[in-house]
Protein backbone atom coordinates (compact mmCIF):
# COMPACT_ATOMS: atom_id res chain seq x y z
CA UNK A 1 0.00 0.00 0.00
CA UNK A 2 1.55 3.37 -0.56
CA UNK A 3 1.52 6.78 1.76
CA UNK A 4 -1.81 7.85 -0.06
CA UNK A 5 -3.53 4.72 1.35
CA UNK A 6 -5.39 7.42 4.06
CA UNK A 7 -7.14 9.42 1.15
CA UNK A 8 -8.07 6.14 -0.34
CA UNK A 9 -10.05 5.10 2.66
CA UNK A 10 -11.60 8.78 2.38
CA UNK A 11 -13.19 8.15 -0.57
CA UNK A 12 -14.82 4.97 0.17
CA UNK A 13 -16.98 6.57 2.69
CA UNK A 14 -19.53 7.50 1.27
CA UNK A 15 -21.57 11.04 1.94
CA UNK A 16 -24.01 9.62 3.49
CA UNK A 17 -21.27 7.73 5.97
CA UNK A 18 -19.54 11.04 6.01
CA UNK A 19 -22.66 12.80 6.68
CA UNK A 20 -23.41 10.68 9.51
CA UNK A 21 -19.93 10.67 10.96
CA UNK A 22 -20.51 14.04 11.09
CA UNK A 23 -23.50 14.11 13.26
CA UNK A 24 -22.57 11.80 15.30
CA UNK A 25 -19.30 13.29 16.22
CA UNK A 26 -21.18 16.27 16.99
CA UNK A 27 -23.70 14.82 19.45
CA UNK A 28 -20.81 13.13 20.77
CA UNK A 29 -19.07 15.87 21.49
CA UNK A 30 -22.13 17.98 22.40
CA UNK A 31 -22.23 15.06 25.56
CA UNK A 32 -18.48 15.16 25.99
CA UNK A 33 -18.25 11.56 25.66
CA UNK A 34 -15.88 11.39 22.20
CA UNK A 35 -12.61 11.79 23.55
CA UNK A 36 -10.91 10.57 19.97
CA UNK A 37 -11.27 13.47 18.70
CA UNK A 38 -10.15 15.85 21.41
CA UNK A 39 -7.76 18.07 20.64
CA UNK A 40 -6.97 20.32 23.81
CA UNK A 41 -3.23 22.38 22.78
CA UNK A 42 -0.09 20.91 21.35
CA UNK A 43 -0.82 17.65 22.77
CA UNK A 44 -3.37 14.98 22.78
CA UNK A 45 -4.45 13.80 26.39
CA UNK A 46 -4.92 10.53 28.02
CA UNK A 47 -8.92 11.09 28.15
CA UNK A 48 -11.03 10.08 32.02
CA UNK A 49 -12.20 6.86 31.83
CA UNK A 50 -16.08 6.62 31.61
CA UNK A 51 -16.47 5.16 34.74
CA UNK A 52 -14.97 3.98 37.76
CA UNK A 53 -11.69 1.60 37.82
CA UNK A 54 -13.92 -1.19 39.85
CA UNK A 55 -16.75 -0.76 37.61
CA UNK A 56 -16.10 -3.85 35.02
CA UNK A 57 -15.78 -6.03 38.57
CA UNK A 58 -15.45 -9.09 38.89
CA UNK A 59 -15.26 -9.57 34.91
CA UNK A 60 -12.19 -6.93 34.80
CA UNK A 61 -10.59 -6.71 38.25
CA UNK A 62 -9.73 -2.88 38.90
CA UNK A 63 -6.05 -4.39 39.14
CA UNK A 64 -6.10 -4.86 35.29
CA UNK A 65 -7.93 -1.83 34.73
CA UNK A 66 -5.74 0.43 36.87
CA UNK A 67 -2.39 -0.75 34.99
CA UNK A 68 -3.87 -1.43 31.58
CA UNK A 69 -5.66 2.22 31.51
CA UNK A 70 -2.83 3.91 33.80
CA UNK A 71 0.34 2.85 32.52
CA UNK A 72 -0.52 0.73 28.83
CA UNK A 73 -3.07 3.84 27.97
CA UNK A 74 -1.26 6.41 29.15
CA UNK A 75 1.98 5.13 27.88
CA UNK A 76 0.73 5.43 24.26
CA UNK A 77 -0.17 8.74 24.69
CA UNK A 78 2.42 9.95 26.34
CA UNK A 79 5.06 8.20 23.87
CA UNK A 80 3.08 9.47 21.08
CA UNK A 81 2.96 13.00 22.47
CA UNK A 82 7.04 12.67 22.65
CA UNK A 83 7.26 11.31 19.07
CA UNK A 84 5.78 14.28 17.68
CA UNK A 85 6.78 17.25 19.70
CA UNK A 86 7.62 19.90 17.33
CA UNK A 87 6.31 17.86 14.43
CA UNK A 88 3.15 18.57 11.99
CA UNK A 89 1.63 16.05 13.54
CA UNK A 90 1.93 17.76 17.17
CA UNK A 91 -1.95 18.43 18.43
CA UNK A 92 -3.41 16.58 15.53
CA UNK A 93 -6.49 14.68 16.58
CA UNK A 94 -5.56 10.85 16.17
CA UNK A 95 -7.74 10.13 13.31
CA UNK A 96 -5.63 12.47 11.23
CA UNK A 97 -2.24 11.02 12.52
CA UNK A 98 -3.60 7.40 12.31
CA UNK A 99 -4.32 7.85 8.43
CA UNK A 100 -0.97 9.95 7.77
CA UNK A 101 0.93 7.44 9.13
CA UNK A 102 -0.47 4.00 8.04
CA UNK A 103 1.82 1.81 5.67
CA UNK A 104 4.67 4.14 5.72
CA UNK A 105 7.36 2.35 7.78
CA UNK A 106 9.46 5.36 8.49
CA UNK A 107 6.39 6.67 10.75
CA UNK A 108 5.81 3.15 12.25
CA UNK A 109 6.48 4.56 16.01
CA UNK A 110 4.16 7.32 15.92
CA UNK A 111 1.16 4.97 13.84
CA UNK A 112 1.64 2.34 16.35
CA UNK A 113 0.98 4.30 19.58
CA UNK A 114 -1.20 7.20 17.84
CA UNK A 115 -3.43 3.95 16.46
CA UNK A 116 -3.12 2.05 20.22
CA UNK A 117 -4.48 5.16 21.70
CA UNK A 118 -7.49 5.25 19.58
CA UNK A 119 -8.33 1.68 19.86
CA UNK A 120 -8.37 1.85 24.01
CA UNK A 121 -10.27 5.15 23.69
CA UNK A 122 -12.70 3.14 21.54
CA UNK A 123 -12.25 -0.27 24.14
CA UNK A 124 -13.27 1.36 27.12
CA UNK A 125 -16.14 2.94 25.72
CA UNK A 126 -17.31 -0.77 24.20
CA UNK A 127 -17.51 -2.00 27.72
CA UNK A 128 -19.68 -1.07 30.42
CA UNK A 129 -20.74 -1.85 34.20
CA UNK A 130 -23.64 -4.28 33.91
CA UNK A 131 -23.93 -4.61 29.94
CA UNK A 132 -23.88 -7.47 27.71
CA UNK A 133 -26.69 -9.55 27.05
CA UNK A 134 -29.00 -8.98 24.12
CA UNK A 135 -28.24 -6.24 21.78
CA UNK A 136 -30.85 -3.24 21.54
CA UNK A 137 -34.00 -4.31 18.92
CA UNK A 138 -32.23 -2.39 15.68
CA UNK A 139 -28.62 -3.76 16.41
CA UNK A 140 -29.58 -7.13 16.78
CA UNK A 141 -31.59 -7.39 13.40
CA UNK A 142 -28.92 -6.29 11.97
CA UNK A 143 -26.56 -8.93 13.71
CA UNK A 144 -29.26 -11.54 12.70
CA UNK A 145 -29.17 -10.15 8.65
CA UNK A 146 -25.65 -10.46 8.73
CA UNK A 147 -24.63 -13.62 10.54
CA UNK A 148 -27.69 -15.50 10.52
CA UNK A 149 -28.02 -15.55 14.61
CA UNK A 150 -27.00 -13.44 17.30
CA UNK A 151 -25.54 -17.25 18.69
CA UNK A 152 -23.62 -17.68 15.73
CA UNK A 153 -22.19 -13.90 15.92
CA UNK A 154 -21.12 -14.90 19.35
CA UNK A 155 -19.44 -17.94 18.18
CA UNK A 156 -17.58 -15.93 14.92
CA UNK A 157 -16.43 -13.55 17.98
CA UNK A 158 -14.60 -16.08 20.33
CA UNK A 159 -13.34 -18.19 17.56
CA UNK A 160 -11.07 -14.90 16.10
CA UNK A 161 -10.39 -14.24 19.94
CA UNK A 162 -8.95 -17.57 19.88
CA UNK A 163 -7.04 -17.56 16.40
CA UNK A 164 -5.87 -14.29 16.61
CA UNK A 165 -2.26 -15.10 16.86
CA UNK A 166 -0.42 -12.90 19.78
CA UNK A 167 -1.27 -9.42 20.15
CA UNK A 168 -4.22 -7.86 18.63
CA UNK A 169 -8.06 -6.63 18.81
CA UNK A 170 -11.32 -8.14 17.43
CA UNK A 171 -13.70 -5.92 16.18
CA UNK A 172 -17.53 -5.65 15.41
CA UNK A 173 -17.32 -4.00 12.20
CA UNK A 174 -19.41 -2.19 9.45
CA UNK A 175 -18.03 -3.10 6.47
CA UNK A 176 -20.45 -1.85 2.82
CA UNK A 177 -23.27 -2.57 4.71
CA UNK A 178 -22.53 -5.70 6.46
CA UNK A 179 -21.50 -6.19 9.88
CA UNK A 180 -18.52 -8.24 10.09
CA UNK A 181 -16.12 -9.79 13.26
CA UNK A 182 -12.48 -8.52 12.10
CA UNK A 183 -9.37 -9.02 14.09
CA UNK A 184 -6.17 -7.17 13.58
CA UNK A 185 -2.79 -7.74 14.81
CA UNK A 186 -0.48 -5.12 17.10
CA UNK A 187 -1.72 -1.81 16.91
CA UNK A 188 -3.90 -2.17 13.79
CA UNK A 189 -7.66 -1.02 13.32
CA UNK A 190 -10.47 -1.10 10.37
CA UNK A 191 -10.26 2.87 10.03
CA UNK A 192 -6.99 1.88 7.87
CA UNK A 193 -9.32 -0.72 6.02
CA UNK A 194 -12.01 1.33 4.88
CA UNK A 195 -14.10 -0.17 7.63
CA UNK A 196 -16.36 1.34 10.63
CA UNK A 197 -15.64 -0.10 13.99
CA UNK A 198 -19.10 -0.68 16.63
CA UNK A 199 -17.19 -2.42 19.06
CA UNK A 200 -14.04 -3.30 20.31
CA UNK A 201 -11.96 -5.87 22.50
CA UNK A 202 -8.86 -6.08 23.33
CA UNK A 203 -6.99 -9.29 23.32
CA UNK A 204 -3.56 -8.39 24.59
CA UNK A 205 -2.89 -10.17 27.19
CA UNK A 206 -2.06 -7.14 29.44
CA UNK A 207 -5.99 -6.76 28.96
CA UNK A 208 -6.62 -10.01 30.66
CA UNK A 209 -3.81 -11.97 31.94
CA UNK A 210 -3.89 -10.42 35.55
CA UNK A 211 -7.31 -11.93 35.72
CA UNK A 212 -7.91 -15.06 33.23
CA UNK A 213 -3.64 -15.66 32.86
CA UNK A 214 -3.82 -17.69 29.40
CA UNK A 215 -7.59 -18.18 29.32
CA UNK A 216 -8.18 -15.90 26.41
CA UNK A 217 -11.76 -17.22 25.20
CA UNK A 218 -12.90 -17.51 29.00
CA UNK A 219 -11.56 -13.40 28.99
CA UNK A 220 -13.54 -12.73 25.71
CA UNK A 221 -16.78 -14.79 26.77
CA UNK A 222 -17.18 -13.03 29.58
CA UNK A 223 -17.14 -9.75 28.21
CA UNK A 224 -18.82 -10.60 25.55
CA UNK A 225 -21.87 -11.98 28.42
CA UNK A 226 -21.43 -8.72 31.09
CA UNK A 227 -19.66 -5.88 29.87
CA UNK A 228 -20.17 -5.12 25.64
CA UNK A 229 -21.77 -1.86 25.57
CA UNK A 230 -24.68 -2.49 22.93
CA UNK A 231 -25.49 0.96 23.15
CA UNK A 232 -22.37 2.26 22.08
CA UNK A 233 -22.43 -0.14 19.18
CA UNK A 234 -25.77 0.63 17.96
CA UNK A 235 -24.80 4.72 17.93
CA UNK A 236 -22.71 3.41 14.85
CA UNK A 237 -25.15 2.41 12.76
CA UNK A 238 -26.02 4.35 9.84
MN1 LIG B 1 -4.56 -2.75 25.81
Amino acid sequence: MNPNSGTRVHSRLSRRDFLTLSSRAGLLLATGVLFSCQRAGPSNSLPSLPYEEDALEPVISSATVRVHYGKHHKGYVDRLNNLVAKTRFAGQPLEKIITATADRSEKRSIFNNAAQAWNHNFYWQSLKSQGGGEPPKALKQRIEASFGSFRIFKKELLNAAITQFGSGWIWLVLDGGKLKVVKTSNADLPLTHGMKPLLAIDVWEHAYYLDYQNRRADYVNAVVDKLVNWEFAQQHLS
